[in-house]
């Protein structure tokens, strides 16, 4: 599936890691729990994206060719659409950025795998997923039905845009209701 939808669902997973690991009373992480949610982002962010490439899609960002006289025209399309999901990303969770990030990464690693393997000549044994990495992924079904694909495309990435303002919205209450004094004494903190 295009790059925009894997980083999309990186971010709802990082998100979802966020809001449960800082829900009230306590929204402070000490390092370890940092990296334990960071290395469960980057794993959850892994599955999401072999999960939303067995589905059927057709990866049309990647078939527009507005940028053809360019090396690696194919790409642009890919990074000018997903540069605002991380913008997003990042201003949602800017107390925790690094968790988001790392379940993004994990969210685009089989793709960076793939084109490291295919553009840059990686050796098989270092690709961890060569059923996904290591062979085109586009069925005559699929070519067959690229207009149902792109509108299911677009229909997923609106909902999990919507899930993704839904949840940072959640836990920013959550933080909220933790910050105010009366809850600070019941937590066993001082009010700020
Ligand atoms: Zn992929």
């Amino acid at each position: 599936m295009d790059f925009p939808v894997h980083v999309l669902a990186g971010s709802v997973i990082g998100n979802i890691i966020l809001h449960h690991a800082t829900k009230y009373p306590s929204h402070v992480m000490e390092k370890h729990r940092q990296i334990q949610a960071g290395a469960a982002g980057f794993l959850w962010g892994v599955l999401s994206h072999l999960f939303l490439d067995a589905l059927p899609h057709y990866d049309w960002l990647f078939k527009l060719d507005i940028f053809r006289p360019l090396p690696f025209y194919w790409m642009y399309p890919q990074i000018l659409t997903t540069l605002p999901v991380i913008v997003i990303t990042f201003y949602l969770t800017r107390d925790y950025w690094q968790i988001a990030g790392a379940a993004m990464l994990g969210g685009m690693y089989p793709d960076i795998e793939k084109l490291l393997y295919f553009d840059f000549h990686l050796p098989r044994s270092f690709v961890l997923f060569p059923w996904h990495s290591c062979r085109l992924s586009q069925s005559l079904w699929e070519d067959e039905h690229k207009l149902f694909l792109i509108f299911f495309e677009i229909c997923l990435f609106a909902v999990m845009m919507t899930y993704l303002f839904w949840i940072a919205r959640q836990r920013e209450s959550s933080m909220t209701m933790a910050d105010t004094p009366a809850c600070a004494l019941h937590a066993g903190r001082r009010p700020a």
